[in-house]
């Protein structure tokens, strides 16, 4: 029996003999230059093509999961698009005089140093995504190599890695489980595998081995685990594992499309934290009630220039008109710390976690804030957009804003330009917002929780460093307390509050939100199911704010 250990990204266990699927080697790939003109003439023929095929897999994952897997092969074709890119490659081979496969690996290694740096799992993700790309147009110059086998393959598929085009060869019917050595948790193959609903395991150490091929095999994606041979002992643990696991997921499902509503008929809201396009999918299958939280600072990380006003209300607009009548709150750009661009980074700060960040960075930079607020503006007029301030510490920034607001939607109606206000809400992140909730509950219309950096600036302690995980505690009883003071000046000026923090997501917690008057819990599109479920076996009693039954949580 051999044990190999990786990260369970999509949950489920499945029993099978292992099949490991070796992509064709490209080759030694020795061409070569002839001639700049024919190089790129080559390339642009490979870009063509990839385009044509994205189209193809576009249709595919709209065949096999819904809507929910087109964005991923159009984030692609932007990629086929992006300037960047396109211009890197036309230098490589302009003036180092590569050919035009060298120039596409080199490009695509290029683009995505520049985005493997950030902590970020998104933007590893994005580099991710130019890899495969640049990877996909190799493929097409040296040759295409088939993946038809993929389509015959059954059992558990093992491979070093997969494409999202390889993705779309296999089926659930054939495939009960996928163990990747090289995807990454975030990564779109682990978003596909979800929506598939086929358990995968990625990172596995040690490596894969094409020797592997026909053992038995468990994949346990709960833990993480591929059991290569079992004894039988381990395989009929797993057998009852695998039942019982199997029974919760069709029960979890059950809740894919249903609405959020209690025991005794209460309705609660619950939305998605999103970070881009790619995150709305999942948001959209789990059939959210709006976007609670859009952490816009990723569109501007991970690349060599701020997005343009335009670029910038394309994606919000789309945001805004999948989501139809259901509310998106975009939350303006909470650059600082460790979200700070290159392009944007000036001197170095002592303390940048309490430095020039979130709305502090904003305001700093007024022509940024305008372009966004500009293409808010613009985008609020396709669904029913509202803006979240971030890090705010003071009633003088948010009035800031709102004259900044007023002021380029006066500009953009003598231009012509369709917009429309938007209601301003504030993160309530900081001790200090929690401390002013009353006044500026009088001049905001709504407010968000960010229990991540509420819990941090309150117990002053870094939200990143692993080291004092054993010195934090998540229900700190001084979180609460200024929790609790929030809702209750959110209450009293009558506007919606809700909590987009992490411990949004926290089943138990759930019915002492609701009982204190929390209006909406914002979560990532995975939390959903689970909470809902919570939420729809609960009556509006369990809510009672009983100080008794959540003395654990105070003291
Ligand atoms: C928070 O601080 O709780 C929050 C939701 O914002 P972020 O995690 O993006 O800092
Ligand atoms: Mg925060």
């Amino acid at each position: 029996m051999t044990r190999l250990q990786g990260t369970g990204v999509v949950s489920g266990i499945a029993i099978g003999e292992l099949y490991y699927y070796e992509k064709e080697a490209a080759g030694e790939h020795k061409r070569a230059f002839s001639g700049a003109a024919e190089e790129e003439h080559r390339f642009n023929e490979a870009v063509s093509q990839l385009d044509i095929e994205l189209i193809a897999l576009k249709d595919a994952a709209l065949a096999s999961v819904g809507s929910q897997g087109v964005s991923l092969f159009e984030a692609y074709r932007m990629i086929l698009q992006d300037l960047l890119f396109l211009e890197e490659v036309h230098t490589l081979i302009y003036r180092d005089s590569m050919c035009a496969e060298d120039a596409v690996l080199e490009a695509g290694r290029s683009l995505a140093a520049t985005l493997l740096p950030m902590e970020d799992p998104y933007l590893k993700q994005r580099a991710e995504d130019v890899k495969a790309v640049a990877q996909r147009l190799f493929e097409k110059l040296v040759g295409d190599h088939g993946v038809e086998t993929l389509a015959q393959a059954q059992g558990i598929l093992a491979a070093q890695n997969l494409t999202p085009g390889e993705m779309m060869h296999i089926t659930k019917e054939n495939i009960s489980a996928i163990v990747l050595e090289n995807a990454a948790e975030n990564s779109h193959i682990a978003i596909l595998a979800g929506l598939m609903d086929i358990p995968m395991i990625v990172g596995v150490r040690p490596e894969l081995d094409p020797k592997m091929n026909g053992l038995t095999a468990v994949a346990d994606a709960e833990r993480g685990a591929l059991i290569l041979s079992p004894t039988e002992e381990i395989l009929s643990q797993m057998e009852i594992r695998r039942e019982q696991l199997a029974e919760t997921k069709k029960l979890l499902q059950q809740y894919t499309d249903r609405e959020t509503i209690t025991q005794d008929g209460k309705r609660v809201r619950i939305e998605a934290n999103i970070s881009g396009l790619v995150d709305l999918d999942g948001a959209l299958q789990y059939n959210v009630d709006g976007v609670g939280l859009f952490r816009t600072e990723f569109l501007f990380l991970g690349r060599k220039e701020a997005p343009s006003e335009e670029q910038q209300y394309r994606i919000y607009r789309k945001v805004a008109e999948r989501m139809g009548s259901r509310p998106v709150v975009i939350r303006v750009m909470d650059l600082g710390a460790d979200k700070m661009p290159d392009y944007l980074k000036t001197a170095e700060e002592e303390n940048p976690a309490m430095g020039l960040r979130g709305i502090r960075f904003c305001l700093e930079h007024k022509g940024l804030l305008r372009a966004q607020l500009s293409a808010i503006l613009r985008a609020a007029v396709y669904g029913r957009i509202s803006i979240l301030l971030p890090m705010v510490v003071s009633l003088s920034e948010v009035l800031q804003v709102r004259e900044l607001l007023e002021d380029v939607k006066r500009q953009l109606t003598v231009q012509g330009e369709p917009c429309r206000m938007v209601p301003v809400g504030v993160m309530i992140e900081t001790p200090a917002a929690a401390l002013i909730s009353d006044t500026l509950a009088q001049n905001v219309d709504f407010f968000s929780i960010g229990t991540n950096d509420l819990t941090q600036y309150t117990t002053s302690m870094d939200r990143q460093n692993a080291k004092l995980k054993k010195y934090m505690n998540p229900y700190h009883p001084a979180v609460f307390r200024l929790i609790r003071m929030t809702v209750d000046n959110a209450r009293k000026e009558n506007i919606p509050v809700s909590i987009c923090g992490e411990l949004a997501a926290d089943t138990t917690l759930c019915p002492y939100f609701l009982s204190i008057g929390v209006t909406a819990l914002s979560v990532s599109p995975t939390r959903v199911l689970p909470l809902r479920k919570t939420i729809c076996e609960l009556r509006v009693d369990d809510f009672t704010d009983r100080n008794d039954q959540w003395k654990e949580y105070f003291s």
